[in-house]
């Protein structure tokens, strides 16, 4: 058994290199990347082989749990939720209370260490949130409440100002786990380039939703988004450039009148009726066109 201050040694290395590896929580990693852990000098699992929850033989408690993706038409063995309050729910393992993996959650959440959260956003392509801490457990229901970094001790509820802070929470949970999630499924799909101009670096691409974010993970949530660089998502926010239906871009006629730099001509004016270069390869993660279809009837609009 490894002793606490080893345990915890570990954990922060374990995140620290995940911070490394993810360009501090842009990317998702394989998983074979994820084998690439090592803790001093020893290659280290992070992520179990098959179930959902990762407990090293020489910890006491959980390091890992994790979220199967899943894909259109297919089930998640568990359904890992968003409650009421804004914060997660992960499932436990079948439903038996003192399955050694239940035990092992329950021992993450007494002695409050962090964990990683694998979320699935492809065949074996995973996108880490880290850390997560487990902070409460909701026998009837067979779950633990998952709290994202900060929000592990949490002042009393049941005041004035419960209502202001599940909004604070809702909206942490969003940003940290929701948001990362979605990125790390968009770009997977699109293959990690600009869909308008196929620009390919992760650190100036965002995932931006078609219509306002549903809070639906999956395929879903894939459907509701295009992967765009920083100029092509502010420009398609902002109403200058549009996707019609059938995935051909329309730039804004005042636009086309203008003249200037390179940026303009080439990034904009000269994209105008030309089909989106970056489609998904898998026809069911392509963008909605219904949801297209809203958005452009806006675009036309503007
Ligand atoms: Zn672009």
């Amino acid at each position: 058994m490894l002793s606490d201050e080893q345990d915890d040694a570990l954990r922060q290395a374990a995140m620290d290199w995940l911070r490394i590896r993810t360009n501090d929580g842009l990317d998702a990693l394989t998983s074979e990347e994820i084998l690439e852990f090592q803790f001093q000098g020893e290659p280290r699992r992070l992520a179990a082989t098959q179930q959902g929850i990762w407990k090293p033989h020489d910890l006491p408690a959980a390091l890992a749990i994790r979220t199967t993706y899943r894909a259109e038409g297919q089930e998640r063995p568990y359904d890992d939720n968003l409650g009421v309050d804004g914060l997660f729910r992960y499932k436990w393992r079948g439903d038996d209370p003192l399955h050694s993996d239940n035990r092992a959650l329950r021992a993450a959440k007494d002695l409050g260490k962090p964990l990683i959260w694998w979320w699935g956003v492809g065949k074996a392509v995973y996108k880490p949130i880290f850390p997560i801490y487990l902070i409460d457990e909701e026998i009837t229901q067979q779950q633990f409440v998952v709290a994202t970094d900060g929000l592990q001790e949490l002042p009393e509820t049941g005041s004035a100002v419960e209502e202001v802070l599940r909004r604070y929470i809702q909206r942490e949970t969003l940003q940290r786990l929701h948001q990362p999630v979605f990125r790390s499924m968009v770009m997977r799909a699109y293959g990690t380039r600009c869909s308008v101009c196929e620009l390919g670096h992760s650190v100036l691409l965002d995932a931006a939703h078609i219509v306002e974010d549903r809070h639906e993970l999956g395929v879903a949530a894939i459907r509701n988004g295009l992967a765009l660089c920083k100029i092509h998502h502010s420009a398609y926010d902002a109403g200058i450039l549009g996707v019609t239906p059938d995935l051909t871009i329309k730039i804004r006629s005042d636009i086309l009148q203008e003249v200037d730099g390179p940026l303009l001509e080439h990034g904009l004016k000269a994209l105008n009726n030309t089909p989106l270069r970056v489609v998904p390869k898998v026809r069911k993660e392509r963008p909605d066109p219904e949801l297209l279809e809203i958005h452009y009837q806006k675009f036309i609009a503007s």
